[in-house]
This record gives structure tokens, C-alpha cells and sequence, in this order.
């Protein structure tokens, strides 16, 4: 006659190997859209750090013209252009 305990044991190792074989397919899936989920948001957030990357860079770029092309009055708001030393629209000096 086997020993209760290790009646008890058997029986519960072949459960936690039923459990265990019933969810490693159940986990290698979970593992699978956490992988699948991790990399459209890693290259999702690339593409919108490039996209605001540039858009920087342009923006910034753009000011550097205006402020090397342009000069902005201080008495009235007029844009001159930078070689102009007297507003065009108030004449104070810029
Ligand atoms: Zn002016």
C-alpha cells in the first residue's frame, strides 16, 4: 500500500504539471502582445520624437532667418528688414 504522503504528493505534482502545461500557452501569448504591444509604442514614440524633432529644428530655424533678415520694432510692432536702422512705419530708431 503507497504512504498517504506520497499519494499526496503525486497528486499534487501532476496538478501544478496540469496547471502549469494548461497555462504556458496562455502566458507565451501574453508574452507574445506584450512584445508585439512594447515595440509599435517604442517605434510609435521614435516617429513622433523625429516628428518633433523637426518640426523644432525648422521652427528654430525659421527664427534664426527672421531674426537675421528682420528686425521687429520696439515702438510699434513693424517688421524691417535688418539693414534698416530707422522703423520704415514710426521712424524711431530700431
Ligand atoms: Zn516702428
Amino acid at each position: 500500500m503507497v504512504p498517504l504522503e506520497e499519494l499526496y504528493v503525486t497528486v499534487v505534482g501532476i496538478l501544478l504539471l496540469a496547471a502549469l502545461g494548461a497555462c504556458i500557452p496562455v502566458l507565451l501569448q501574453i508574452f507574445r502582445d506584450g512584445l508585439e504591444r512594447q515595440r509599435k509604442r517604442t517605434s510609435g514614440e521614435r516617429n513622433r520624437g523625429t516628428e518633433a524633432d523637426d518640426a523644432d529644428s525648422s521652427a528654430s530655424a525659421r527664427q534664426r532667418t527672421e531674426t537675421t533678415a528682420r528686425l521687429t520694432c520696439d515702438h510699434c510692432g513693424a517688421t524691417n528688414d535688418s539693414e534698416f536702422s530707422y522703423c520704415r512705419c514710426c521712424l524711431e530708431r530700431l
